[in-house]
C-alpha cells in the first residue's frame, strides 16, 4: 500500500522526525522547488528542555508542545504526516510506514534518541524516563500519587519509600529534576500536606562518573554540586544503579535506597530504524555520516541531529548531542539541498559551541561560554531568556514567561494534578 501524497514533479525529500533538527530543515526548505515531507509519530514539536518543568509541575504540557500543521499552513511545499516509520528500503528508496510506504529522492534520517536502560529491563519497566512530552506527565502523575499514598501509609519505611525520589544521571537532566523536587519538597509540599512531616524525604541523585554536568566546565560542576547539597540533594558520585523491583533500587557499592520514584535520566541511545547497514552504525545506536551529514553507504541518505555521528577535527568522538547540534546540522543541510538544485558546491559542517547552561532551582543556574563561565542569579536570568527565545510561539513564549513570574513570586503553581485513566480497574499495586 502507497501512502497517499500529493504527485510532484519536484524531487522529493522525506524527513523523519520533527525534532530541533528536522523542524529546521523543514521549515528552511519551504518556498523551494523541493516537495518536503515530513513523518512523525507525534503532531507536534516538543521543546524537551523544559520536560523536567512539566514533570514537577511547573509548566502546562501545551506549552512546550507545538503542532505541526500550525507550522507548516504557509508551506505550500511542505507535507506533514503523522505517523511511525518502521523499515528503510535504500535500494527501492522508500519507506515503510503504517500509512503505507512512501517513497523519496532524498531521505534525512532526524528520529534523535530514546533512553538507554543499558539492557536492564526492570529498569525499562519500572522507572521513569523523561524522553517525551508524555513520560514527563507520567513521572508527574507518579510524583502526586506518590504523595498521596505517603500520606495513607501504615508505616514510617512504606511512607518513606513513597516520598523518596531517586534521579539517575547527573547529567542537566538529573540536574534540573533534582533541584526541582528539592525546591517542591521545601516550599511547596508542606504547604499542601500539612498533616506529613516531609523531613524524612530524602531526594538522590546517582551519578556514575566522580562529577555532575560531566560536559560542562570543572567550575560549572563544582558549583553545581554545592547548588545541590545546598537544596538538600543527596549526591552520590562514583555510583552505579544495578538494579530495581519497583520499591528498591540497587547501587553498586552504596546502601539500598527505598523509592517509588525512579528517575532515569541516565544515558540516551540513537532511535533507529530497520534497513541501514550494520556498519552504518556506531556505538550508541548513532548513524556514522560524512561532513555532508550524508550516510557513507547511500548518499541520498542523511541523518542529523543526536542519530547522527560525524567525527571532525576539533571533534574527534562525534558532536555533543544536544538542540544547537541538531540545528545546525539541519541549517547546513538545508543551504546544501539549495546549492545543490543550483548545482553549486555543497558544503562541509562545523559546528559552532555557542555555549551550555544547566539551572538548580530558582535563582541559580551555571554557564559556560565558549570563552567564559559564570553562575548565580545573573546565570539564571541568561539561561531563562535562552529558554524563551527558544521556544515556538508567541502565545508559547508569553505562557511560559507567565508561569514563571507567577511561580517565582508565589511559589504556587497550581498544576499538581493527578489525571488518571478513568477506565482502569485499579490501581495495581505489587
Ligand atoms: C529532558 C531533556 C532535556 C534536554 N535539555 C537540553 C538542553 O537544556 N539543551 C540542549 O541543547 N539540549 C537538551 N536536550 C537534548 C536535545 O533535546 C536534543 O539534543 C535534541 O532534541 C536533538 O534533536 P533531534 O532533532 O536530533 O531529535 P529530537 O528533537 O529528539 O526529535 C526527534 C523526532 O523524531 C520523531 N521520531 C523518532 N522516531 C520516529 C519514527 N520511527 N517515526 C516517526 N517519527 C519518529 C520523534 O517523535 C521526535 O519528534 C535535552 C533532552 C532531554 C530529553
Amino acid at each position: 500500500m502507497k501512502a497517499n501524497l500529493p504527485s510532484s514533479d519536484n524531487p522529493r525529500i522525506v524527513i523523519v522526525g520533527g525534532g530541533f533538527g528536522g523542524l529546521r530543515l523543514a521549515m528552511d526548505l519551504s518556498h523551494t522547488n523541493y516537495q518536503v515531507v515530513v513523518i512523525d509519530k507525534n503532531n507536534y514539536h516538543q521543546f524537551q528542555p523544559l520536560f523536567y518543568q512539566v514533570a514537577t509541575a511547573g509548566l502546562e504540557p501545551s506549552s512546550i508542545i507545538f503542532p505541526f500543521r500550525r507550522m507548516f499552513q504557509k508551506a505550500k511545499n511542505v507535507h506533514f504526516r503523522l505517523a511511525e516509520v518502521n523499515a528503510i528500503s535504500t535500494e527501492k528508496k522508500e519507506i515503510e510506514t503504517n500509512l503505507g510506504s512512501i517513497t523519496y529522492d532524498y531521505l534525512v534520517i532526524a528520529t534523535g534518541a530514546g533512553t538507554n536502560f543499558f539492557g536492564n529491563e526492570r529498569l525499562a519497566k519500572l522507572s521513569y524516563p523523561m524522553k517525551s512530552i508524555g513520560e514527563a506527565l507520567v513521572l508527574r502523575n507518579s510524583l502526586f500519587l506518590s504523595f498521596e499514598h505517603a500520606l495513607a501509609s501504615e508505616t514510617e519505611a512504606e511512607k518513606e519509600g513513597y516520598l523518596n525520589v531517586v534521579v539517575v544521571g547527573g547529567g542537566p537532566t538529573g540536574v534540573e529534576v533534582a533541584g526541582t523536587i528539592a525546591e517542591m519538597k521545601r516550599f511547596i509540599l508542606p504547604r499542601d500536606y500539612p498533616e506529613m512531616d516531609f523531613s524524612s524525604m530524602h531526594i538522590t541523585l546517582v551519578e556514575g562518573s566522580p562529577k555532575v554536568l560531566n560536559g560542562m566546565s570543572e567550575k560549572s560542576s563544582l558549583q553545581a554540586l554545592e547548588y545541590l547539597k545546598k537544596l538538600g540533594v543527596e549526591v552520590v558520585l562514583n555510583a552505579f544503579v544495578q538494579d530495581y523491583d519497583g520499591k528498591i533500587v540497587t547501587i553498586k557499592g552504596v546502601e539500598n535506597i527505598a523509592t517509588r520514584n525512579l528517575v532515569w535520566a541516565a544515558g540516551i541511545v540513537g532511535n533507529k530504524i530497520i534497513g541501514l547497514q550494520d556498519e552504518d552504525y556506531v556505538r550508541g545506536g548513532r548513524i556514522k555520516v560524512n561532513r555532508f551529514n550524508q550516510v557513507e553507504s547511500n548518499t541520498s541518505v542523511y541523518a542529523i541531529g543526536d542519530v547522527a555521528y560525524m567525527e571532525t577535527e576539533r571533534y574527534p568522538n562525534g558532536h555533543p548531542q544536544v538542540a544547537q547540534g541538531a540545528i545546525q546540522q539541519g541549517k547546513n543541510i538545508a543551504k546544501n539541498f539549495i546549492a545543490m538544485s543550483k548545482s553549486q558546491k555543497m558544503k562541509k559542517f562545523e559546528y559552532k559551541n555557542l555555549g551550555s547552561m544547566a539551572t538548580v532551582g530558582r535563582n541559580k543556574a551555571v554557564v559556560d561560554l565558549p570563552n567564559r563561565h559564570f553562575a548565580g542569579f545573573s546565570a539564571w536570568l541568561v539561561w531563562m531568556v535562552v529558554h524563551l527565545r527558544s521556544i515556538l510561539g508567541i502565545k508559547n513564549k508569553f505562557l511560559v514567561f507567565l508561569n514563571w513570574i507567577w511561580n517565582y513570586l508565589t511559589y504556587n503553581l497550581s498544576l499538581r494534578l493527578i489525571i488518571q485513566n478513568p477506565r482502569r480497574e485499579e490501581i495495581k499495586e505489587e
